[in-house]
């Protein structure tokens, strides 16, 4: 299939009207191996829409991906929420069944303000990796929501968990006064300068400290090269200890430290440097360590890839440039760990994700900027996807590719817990994020319901009922596309969201739709129409050879 039958594939498959009264529709093949793959890899792409994928025309990974085999429309459960829909994928069973019922949710019986995220909570039925497991695969998994090794139940037998850096990321102003000419603690030996300047060679301190995991003093370190009788500064090093180093050409530069427990990093950038020194300015990043297991594992990634780049940051204030170059070295950082796990590790299955779509969607989905930094995210995944693909052997190996959401653009965001209270709803409890809110209560039921409904944020609000998971709210609110949710609980109660792209919303709107493409041993060829995203589990175990998780559709 060339690239314009997959456009055409995605899109028909979106805009297919549903007649009433219709010829039996041309059955659509269904979606299982022809074989059995000695090897599979299963990525995800996160927030991949199939709509958007079918915008980018010069993908030529995907392209060709979709012409050497399968490919399908994949209809995320609802909620279209990362951690819903990747524990839907890992099941085969739909939210209300495993129990991630969306990102942010309520655990009955645990205190009324504990907050269960769906990427940390247990599943209640058996995963793809228990499975796999249970018949003798081996499985690694890289970077894959919810197999993070936290209990035996989520560990694959090597892997890395997604980290939580150990430090914030941060903009550091250092002022002239920051700067000192004799900066001589009393355990160093003064060392004379490395470098000629024509002004005194000035010294700023930084404090790199990821407390009881590594530390090390950094010296900003300004250099003035020029004999023109005039104090500026014009080149700066960064020493730690006996080491020195300049920034590279895009004002990067790594601080590491190889520790018992492995290798602690960052990335900083300078991101202005004052030649009279009054503002230098500087993105301090936030330590990380890469958190894979076994132990020869995460020393085999330390020594031949690195340390943990850290993800883009949208908390501090950074430039869309600074931005993209963040995404840009993580997406490098996990192709080369999957591509590494695919030449080295020996797995059955390999389950690997990379964040960078979602990532660039929520920050810019129809800003200005916004085309270029989601065009470079698809970019990236295009060559994560060719870099992982070189490394399978169509013979033996199959490789699919999901996404697990699209996303949807945003103008409004609602404070949930300043707005039940506003509305005289004191004894609910709302747990939200994204599109979904989860809300927690008894009194007055059927009035919030019909508040809610009225108050024309909201596509759909339903009750608990017999077929909801226990976990599920008392009250469940799917917001419109546009508008947000939050747990806030400062007035006023609406605003302006802090990113413009979300999901969450209602799985009907065609641009929360995902793909599905695979090629390789047992994959079938060509178009297997719009499947349910709960379909993609069994696909997996078939090319496997093995039998489905046990409560997969
Ligand atoms: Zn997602």
């Amino acid at each position: 299939m060339n690239r314009r039958t997959l456009l055409l594939v995605v899109a028909l498959a979106a805009c297919a009207p549903r007649p009433q009264v219709a010829p039996a529709p041309p059955q659509t093949p269904r979606l299982t191996a022809t074989a059995t793959a000695q090897r599979v890899v299963l990525v995800s792409f996160d927030g991949m829409g199939a709509d958007a994928l079918a915008s980018h025309t010069d993908l030529p990974a995907f392209a060709q991906l979709a012409s050497d085999g399968a490919v399908a429309r994949v209809v995320p459960v609802n909620p279209t929420q990362t951690s819903s829909a990747h524990v839907a994928i890992l099941t085969g069973a739909s939210p209300q069944v495993n129990g991630i019922v969306a990102n942010r949710f309520h655990v009955p019986g645990t205190p009324p303000d504990a907050v269960a995220e769906g990427m940390m909570t247990d599943i209640d039925v058996e995963t793809l990796v228990e499975a796999a497991r249970r018949q003798g695969k081996r499985v690694g998994a890289v970077v894959f929501p919810t197999v993070d090794a936290r209990t035996p139940r989520r560990a694959a037998d090597f892997g890395v968990a997604w980290p939580r850096p150990l430090t914030k990321g941060q903009v550091v102003h250092l002022t002239r006064d920051d700067f000192h000419r004799e900066w001589v603690p009393p355990t160093w030996t003064a060392t004379a300068s490395r470098h000629p300047s024509f002004s005194p060679v000035l010294r700023a301190r930084l404090d790199w400290n990821a407390p009881q995991h590594a530390r090390a003093d950094v010296d900003l370190v300004a250099y003035d090269s020029t004999d023109d009788r005039t104090e500026n500064y014009d080149t700066f090093f960064i020493e730690s200890g006996e080491h020195e180093q300049a920034p590279d050409a895009r004002g990067w530069f790594a601080i590491a430290q190889r520790t018992a427990d492995g290798t602690y990093g960052s990335w900083s950038k300078l991101l202005a440097p004052d030649p009279a020194l009054h503002d230098v300015t500087i993105y301090w990043g936030a330590i990380g360590r890469t958190d894979a297991y076994p132990e020869s594992f995460r020393t085999m990634l330390d020594d031949e890839i690195g340390f943990w780049p850290g993800s883009p940051d949208e908390h501090a204030g950074l430039d869309v440039t600074t931005i993209a170059e963040q995404m840009e070295r993580l997406s490098a950082f996990l192709t080369r760990v999957q591509t590494l796990a695919i030449e080295r590790m020996p797995f059955d299955l390999l389950l690997a994700y990379q964040p960078q779509i979602d990532s660039a969607s929520h920050q810019f989905l129809g800003t200005p900027d916004g085309d270029r930094a989601i065009g470079l995210a698809f970019h990236l995944s295009d060559d994560a996807l060719a870099a992982i693909r070189a490394r399978l052997d169509p013979a033996r190996d199959a490789l699919v590719v999901v996404g697990d959401h699209g996303l949807m653009h945003l103008d409004t965001l609602v404070h949930m817990n300043a707005w039940l209270p506003e509305h005289g709803f004191d004894a609910w409890r709302a747990f939200a994020t994204g599109h979904v809110a989860e809300l927690y209560g008894e009194d007055r039921r059927d009035e919030l319901v019909k508040t809610l409904t009225d108050s024309g944020f909201f596509e759909q609000v339903t009750v608990k009922d017999a077929s909801s998971h226990r976990n599920s709210g008392d009250v469940v609110a799917i917001a419109k596309p546009n508008v947000a949710v939050d747990e806030g609980r400062d007035a006023p109660s609406t605003g302006k969201p802090p990113g413009n792209g979300n999901h969450g919303a209602l799985n009907t709107h065609p641009e929360l739709h995902t793909v599905l493409l695979a090629a390789g041993a047992g994959v079938p060829h060509g178009s297997f129409g719009t499947i349910a995203q709960t379909k993609i589990a069994r696909f997996v175990t078939s090319l496997l050879g093995i039998q489905p998780p046990a409560a997969a559709e």
